[in-house]
């Protein structure tokens, strides 16, 4: 398998995708693993995690920039992605104990009543690429800090970071067998549904996700999916500062050249601030740079998968048949890596794809509207339900706004953001089951309960 850099389409690695039967030899390592780890202290393991913790913060710089070279991703958001990834770890272990540890429910002189939190056993961690650190943590720590063995398969769009991260808990002392990368692409995460993982993460696209829903159904294991979206924000017409808002809100949608779960992928505007609105965020979107990922000032890169130039192309010819206007991009660039100009379109309709489908890349379309109702009316309608955000001066008229919509993340005048202490969570086509918070600890858990009477 050829890893491509998408910025340069230079090959810089070739790797030895799995065979069949070197997975069945890894799951088989796994398993005889995991009981070992599973007996060790919640504290033995907190501190394999610690270091693997220390481990990122030293080794930021060799990581991002193997990142950058393998997804196209600007150097800095490299930097970020590894920073955050750190936040959730730590998050993790200041809080493991408070959320594993046996809860004493009732204590009599003739009964007493506890819950313990026995690990799952060993699991299958299926990923994508847009996030690897961020998607990654998700899962596998608090997976290993609960006992658990690991089968992590990144995607085949960001295998040598995959092997980077196996490499960091080898270095942090964590025993052989219990943390193992798959490499491979679709015919390997294919192999995996086969085995008999007693949990499947999966962390990707809708069509995958189902797919593989259905595929481990009968195995009766948790299966949680994490997909994707088409994140509405709406910017009512009591916002005190327009601008600012076009600023923040344009990062919302392009950061990571537009390729995040949770970026703003669609765009209401109340009539009263539209064309300030408009216009400030047109004048932000030209003032980006766009070049090598390597290069400190650039914020628009290169596209991690050639297909979505495609994807892209055709959500703009689709816009502008059914009547949209261009502002800005719309099109592909000459020359090397899979770069697509930053685009902007106005007049939209909920009818178009590129506010019905998931873009997945650096193109937005914005909506005049004239209320609140209009503007619930087109948030509420998707097929997707993993964040929404508005924009007020007024907390409660978002928040009243935010509670009719059916989406895991409600954000009130910011957007595109993840907490380690909130679940993670998706609705709808956006998936279900929570990764972070208390309830992401506890989702690689069973919950077993003690009647002891005396
Ligand atoms: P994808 O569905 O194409 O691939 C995800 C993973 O599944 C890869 O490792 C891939 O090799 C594997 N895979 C593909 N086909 C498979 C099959 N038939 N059986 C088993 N495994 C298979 O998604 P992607 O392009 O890697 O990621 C982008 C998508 O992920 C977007 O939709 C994005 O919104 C979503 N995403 C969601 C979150 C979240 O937290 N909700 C986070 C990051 C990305």
């Amino acid at each position: 398998m050829n890893i491509i850099n998408p910025a340069t389409e230079e090959i810089i690695k070739t790797v030895q995708e799995d065979s069949l039967a070197l997975l069945h030899e890894k799951y088989a390592v796994l398993r005889q693993a995991q009981k070992e780890w599973a007996k060790k202290s919640l504290a033995e393991r907190l501190s394999v995690v610690q270091r693997f913790f220390d481990l990122l913060g030293v080794e930021t710089e060799g990581l991002a920039a193997v990142l950058t070279a393998e997804v196209g991703k600007p150097i800095q958001q490299s930097r970020n992605e590894i920073k955050g990834a750190r936040t959730r770890i730590s998050w993790m272990i200041n809080n493991a104990e408070r959320y594993l540890s046996e809860e004493l429910v009732t204590d009599t002189a003739a009964l007493q009543e506890k819950i313990s939190y026995e690990p799952l056993g060993v699991i299958c961690n299926i990923s994508a690429w847009n996030y690897p650190y961020l998607v990654g943590v998700n899962v596998f720590v608090p997976a290993l800090i609960a006992g658990n063995a690991v089968l992590y398969k990144p995607s085949e769009y960001a295998t040598i970071t995959g092997l980077e991260i196996e490499r960091l808990w080898e270095k942090s002392g964590l025993p052989d067998g219990i943390f193992k990368v798959a490499i491979g692409g679709k015919e390997t995460g294919e192999a995996l549904l086969d085995l008999d993982f007693d949990g499947y993460f999966f962390t990707g696209s809708y069509r995958t996700g189902k797919y593989i829903y259905e595929r481990v159904a009968k195995k009766m294991v948790p299966c949680q999916l994490e997909l994707g979206g088409k994140d509405p924000l709406y910017v009512a017409n009591d916002v005190p500062d327009v601008a600012a808002v076009a600023i923040g809100t344009a990062d919302g949608a392009f950061y990571n050249n537009g390729q995040s779960c949770c970026a703003v992928e669609r765009i209401y505007v109340h009539e009263d601030v539209y064309q300030a609105y408009e216009t400030a965020f047109l004048k932000e979107v030209e003032s980006w740079k766009i070049g090598l990922p390597t290069e400190e000032v650039v914020y628009i890169a290169a596209l991690t998968r050639k297909e979505q130039l495609d994807v892209l192309e055709d959500q703009v010819q689709d816009a502008l048949s059914k009547g949209a206007i261009l502002l800005c991009g719309g099109k592909r660039r000459p020359g090397k890596g899979y770069y697509f100009e930053p685009t902007v379109l106005i007049g939209v309709t909920n009818e178009m794809k590129v506010m019905r489908e998931e873009s997945f890349g650096p193109i937005i379309g914005i909506m005049k509207v004239k209320d609140d109702q209009e503007a619930i009316a087109l948030m509420k309608d998707s097929d997707y339900g993993l964040t929404a955000a508005v924009y007020s001066a007024d907390g409660d008229r978002a928040q009243r706004i935010l509670g009719d919509i059916d989406a895991g993340s409600g954000y009130w005048n910011c957007c595109d953001r993840v907490s380690a202490g909130l679940p993670w969570s998706g609705r709808k086509h956006s998936g279900f089951g929570a990764t972070l918070s208390h309830q992401g600890l506890r989702a690689f858990v069973k919950p077993k309960a003690w009647h002891l009477r005396k």
